[in-house]
């Protein structure tokens, strides 16, 4: 199909100069699927309508003011000086190159709730931001406060010339890449080409410097590849569309930049020959690839591209994916694990990640119109993504694991990171979640997420149809939707059945039901029952739709238990709660005692689930008979049937911290019975200085299964080669007689070792005088180091100890007898 666009693009490739760039020219090719741009769906639900007013209202404000408060406005201001050779105090280079992204993000998403909802004080204090990051930008186009800041002494990160470090760390294109995708949504949401025309400057030197027949280059960071396709479809221009190619097609093994082979930034192959999320890949990293690659692959018909992601997809779908759709499960590297690898205390799966994962999962439908895709995407969207921003729209996780002591720095939300990636993500996301409901290919109309929306949708054939839903959705599974073409007409309506009522919760053995549901999904048109004739997951109705037809979709609802493949060992002998969409947990201020990790589920035991509007801004819990189990003095197992109540996953965290479960144990095999009271567990613990770890972790009685367990534990990092102390103030004075210190210590990863030397002390009444043994104060990793002493009476104990030069310490369990 040649179109006038077309034909207007093509001329303009040989002769356009950048500012003259040609907007909104169609692509020659793109995605078989299109989706209904968020700006023709209103969104009127009671679920996600306040969702997307609280971003645009409280977060998108909140996150600039952070964008202010923490420099990171200040680092273009300054950049700016530089430029024009004024006086400034701070030559600093920011605290890390990518931190221009996150005034980047907010005005994507700044930009996506002005297409929508009109508001001349953000759209001027946004227009103030774009002033002030054109100031920034070098006479060339360079745009990277980083180095622009002092060229002489830029971020360590950044090199000494430009790109040579981008390869890995210097985020260059990283930075490019997020000012890519906010310049296309504020030139979309504002026709102002401000913000586009400093990217196509930032873009054409790119095109200058790099290319077939000029320098290679990839991203460290990938998101410039999603971020050159969005300026391709904004301009029609095709550099950019090359260049996005020409960046994924030089990444791998035998390239010359610095990250050549190495897993981490998924260079250890050509994209076209990658198999799978690779263990130890960074997961970020590696969703905006795949996105960037799908956009690559649509707007080309690359089809070596479409078989990696599929590849791809089968590997993370059936090894990789938790169950509430999070991905990247190490803390380390913030990486995929291996296979199975789906811990649920230490899992990272960052937020970003499941933004991520939701970006290449609708570009997985838009190129394959099968809605296993979208399954993935609800998934990650009702539980992993939006678990990342609190119900008031302020504080965040950047790591949504699935258990929590409580005790964890992660375990609660907070404001801000120094590493701001996440929030300024959700602020993005939020905005465009209406994007994600429809999408529209020829005379057919797919209907993907159950939303409370109208829809206006244009028809390849030039006719629109209407489309508007009610629904209670998540928390009933009644749709209704009305058809409104503006003229009878033939079309192709497919509804999406999802896989959690196709008793399939993702297309993979990863996870199954393991409990069996009667009910039955039902769907009428006008009143009549029409059966259900399913093609890749949606039931396709084809027939003449006039205005006012009526189509009633009923999804049952009842609690289900999931059980994963047996091969994910964190979760055997388990089973998570379902209900529709949502993935459920048990958090401490519904429960007895704040206690839940030692409850049992039994096998049968009936749930029931109750909506409680005042709870959580209005959920629907799970409730039900659980077994809660706890040792006695003997060591024996005491059982106590309690009523338990679960929430959705996504709220967990905000009523402040402490323990959490998603997934349940079915036996006592694989339970964790509340220890019993020891002298340790009920002492108060304090430590030397100021730390970011909650001292508790010492005497939680958390088993370490070794020394590196990320799971529980206290350090003194980032303090190193200092003397250091924990006391433990007993509650009534005790005879004590020996000790056992199980040392935490990161060797591979970190900087904390077992320390240089330690001793034993004793509270003899003002004074703490040391304990008497013969025995060594053994150091050793992966075991508890036993020291026994002369029995003493005493209030309390304190163990001190001097850690290695250089090195950091720490302490995951410190008992006493
Ligand atoms: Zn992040």
């Amino acid at each position: 199909m040649k179109s006038i666009a077309a034909e207007a693009v093509l001329a303009c490739l040989a002769t356009c100069q950048p500012s003259l760039a040609q907007t909104g020219g169609a692509p020659r090719r793109d995605y078989p699927v299109k989706p209904v741009p968020f700006t023709a769906v209103h969104v009127h639900d009671g679920f996600w309508a306040p969702r997307i007013e609280t971003n645009r209202t409280v977060t998108i404000p909140f996150a600039f003011r952070k964008d202010e408060t923490t420099g990171r406005v200040d680092n273009f201001i300054r950049a700016a000086k530089a430029l024009r050779g004024e006086p400034f105090d701070n030559h600093r280079y920011p605290p890390y190159p990518f931190d221009d992204t996150d005034v980047y993000k907010v005005i994507e998403g700044a930009s996506y709730t002005l297409s929508v909802h009109p508001d001349p004080q953000l759209e001027a204090y946004v227009d103030g931001l774009i002033e002030k990051i054109a100031a920034a930008q070098e006479p060339d186009g360079y745009l990277y406060t980083a180095r622009t800041i002092d060229p002489a002494h830029p971020h360590p990160w950044s090199g000494n010339q430009r790109w040579i470090l981008e390869g890995v760390n210097s985020h260059e294109l990283y930075d490019l890449g997020h000012l890519y995708e906010a310049a296309a949504a504020h030139y979309q949401a504002t026709q102002k080409r401000t913000l586009l025309d400093i990217a196509l400057r930032t873009a054409n030197l790119l095109d200058r410097t790099f290319g077939p027949d000029k320098r290679a280059i990839w991203p460290g960071h990938q998101i410039v590849e999603m971020g050159l396709a969005k300026l391709y479809r904004v301009t029609g221009d095709e550099r950019y569309l090359s260049l996005a190619k020409f960046m994924l097609d030089s990444r791998g093994p035998d390239s010359s930049e610095q990250g050549a082979g190495n897993p981490y930034v998924e260079a250890h192959q050509k994209v076209v020959d990658q198999t799978e999320a690779v263990t130890g890949g960074h997961a970020v990293r590696a969703m905006y690839m795949y996105s960037g690659m799908a956009d690559v692959a649509a707007l080309t018909g690359d089809a070596a591209y479409v078989r990696a992601l599929d590849r791809i997809w089968e590997n993370v779908a059936a090894k990789k994916l938790h169950i509430t759709g999070g991905v990247g499960a190490r803390a380390d590297g913030e990486a995929f694990g291996g296979d199975y690898e789906l811990p649920n205390m230490s899992a990272y799966n960052e937020t970003c990640a499941a933004v991520g994962n939701d970006y290449w999962n609708h570009r997985m439908f838009l190129l394959h119109a099968d809605a296993k895709y979208i399954d993935v995407m609800e998934r990650t969207l009702y539980n992993g993504l939006i678990s990342g921003v609190s119900l008031d729209g302020t504080t965040f996780f950047y790591q949504n694991p699935l258990e929590a002591t409580g005790l964890a720095d992660k375990d609660q939300r907070s404001p801000w990171f120094g590493v701001a990636c996440c929030p300024g993500n959700i602020t993005r996301f939020m905005a465009s979640v209406p994007g994600y409901i429809y999408a529209q290919r020829g005379d057919a109309v797919w209907v993907n997420l159950f939303v409370a929306s109208s829809a206006d949708i244009k028809l390849d054939n030039a006719r629109t149809l209407q489309i508007a839903q009610e629904t209670r959705y998540p928390w009933e599974g009644a749709v209704k939707m009305t058809v409104n073409p503006d003229a009878a007409a033939r079309l192709t309506i497919h509804v999406r059945i999802p896989g959690w009522a196709r008793n399939e919760p993702v297309a993979s053995d990863l996870y199954r039901f393991a409990d069996t549901s009667a009910a039955r999904v039902t769907l009428k048109v006008n009143g009549r029952p029409v059966p259900l004739k399913l093609d890749k997951g949606y039931a396709l109705l084809t027939r003449t739709w006039r205005p006012g037809d009526t189509i009633e979709l009923n999804l049952p609802m009842p609690v289900r238990r999931v059980a994963a493949n047996d091969r994910v060992a964190a979760d055997r002998g388990r089973v998570a709660l379902e209900r529709g969409p949502i993935v459920y947990a048990a958090e401490w201020p519904d429960n007895p005692k704040g206690q839940v990790r030692n409850l049992l589920l039994p096998d049968g035991a009936p749930l029931r689930a109750e909506f409680k509007p005042a709870l959580l801004k209005g959920v629907v819990v799970v409730r039900g008979k659980a077994i809660a189990l706890a040792y006695d003095a003997q060591g024996k197992i005491a059982r106590t049937a309690e009523e338990f109540t679960a929430i959705p996953y996504y709220a967990w965290a905000n009523r402040g911290r402490g323990q959490m479960m998603v997934w349940f144990p079915t036996d006592e095999a694989h339970a964790k019975p509340q220890p019993y009271p020891t002298v340790a567990s009920t002492a108060k613990v304090t430590v030397s200085g100021q730390n970011r770890r909650d001292p508790r972790t010492i005497n939680d009685e958390e088993e370490p299964a070794s020394s590196d367990d990320p799971t529980s534990y206290f350090d003194w990092w980032p303090r190193k080669g200092t003397s250091e102390w924990v006391e433990y103030a007993f509650p009534k004075p005790a005879t004590v007689s020996q000790c056992r210190v199980y040392w935490f210590d990161d060797t591979g990863r970190g900087e904390v070792r077992v320390p240089a030397a330690w001793r034993l002390l004793y509270r003899d009444g003002s004074e703490w005088k040391p304990v008497r043994t013969r025995e060594p104060y053994g150091v050793e990793k992966d075991a508890y180091n036993r020291v026994a002493f002369d029995p003493v009476s005493t209030s309390g104990l304190r163990l001190e100890l001097t850690m290695q030069p250089n090195w950091s310490a720490g302490i995951q369990q410190w008992r006493v007898k």
